[in-house]
């Protein structure tokens, strides 16, 4: 499994682009980072990805979105089509986001040409993502929106993402379900709501010494000891030796 990270910054970090991974080319998880120009960065086309996963709405994971699905079907008169899943409100959430950023003639073209899918799920949900299995968690993260983590397996490699998340019963079951986990890591200090803190990590390393770790959605750039730290362009090949 090959895995580039197109932008591992926390929402306001200066060091970094917003949260978007791409994993073997085909799937991306949340959309945060300037897809029309990080993808072809990485060597990627618009056309490649077949199925977005977003974790939640906030703008750092979702904005790019409106770029990749309007440039696709601009840039090409044959484009594939396009699944995206999310949490309950993720087909809303997209008509009102196109909406906005193009316009509702737009969205109806480009919703039409790229066959747009829309699943959305709850916590345990399972789904068939590009061939793979996939399973949602509920993360907690922001009370009025749902936000969802999730794992996909796929060649071999049971693979988390936490999307957003404090500590939670649901976030443990997530790593453990999961040989490597791609988890956010917000604060580099002490920590404060709604993310995850250094010492969060720690924790959670020490309680499933099996699982490998790799952080994102960096606010800082200090690192830790046994975890790979993402950087923007990053490409990893999984399993990790
Ligand atoms: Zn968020």
């Amino acid at each position: 499994m090959e895995v580039t990270f197109l932008g591992t910054g926390a929402a306001f970090s200066p060091h970094a682009y917003n949260s978007s991974i791409l994993v073997d080319r085909k799937i991306l998880m949340d959309a945060g980072a300037p897809l029309t120009v990080h993808l072809p960065r990485a060597g990627v086309s618009l056309d490649e990805p077949r199925a977005v996963m977003l974790s939640h709405f906030h703008a750092d994971h979702t904005f790019g979105l409106a770029w990749l699905i309007l440039g696709r079907v601009l840039l090409n008169d044959q484009t594939p089509s396009l699944s995206v899943y999310g949490p309950r409100g993720t087909a809303s959430y997209l008509e009102r986001l196109l909406d906005l950023a193009w316009g509702e003639e737009m969205r109806r073209m480009s919703w039409a040409r790229l066959q747009l899918r829309v699943q959305e799920l709850a916590d345990g949900d399972t789904f068939q993502v590009d061939g793979s299995r996939g399973r949602a968690f509920t993360m907690q993260h922001a009370s009025r929106l749902a936000c969802l983590g999730f794992t996909i397996e796929r060649d071999g490699v049971k693979l988390g993402y936490t999307g957003d998340a404090e500590m939670s019963p649901q976030l443990d079951a997530l790593v453990s379900a999961s040989d490597h986990v791609i988890s956010e890591m917000t604060y580099d200090d002490e920590g404060g709501e709604l993310h995850l803190a250094r010492k969060d990590i720690e924790e959670l390393m020490t309680r499933h010494p099996s699982v490998r770790f790799i952080l994102t959605h960096r606010g800082g750039e200090s690192s830790v000891n046994g975890a790979v730290m993402a950087r923007d362009f990053l490409t990893l090949q999984l399993p990790l030796r």
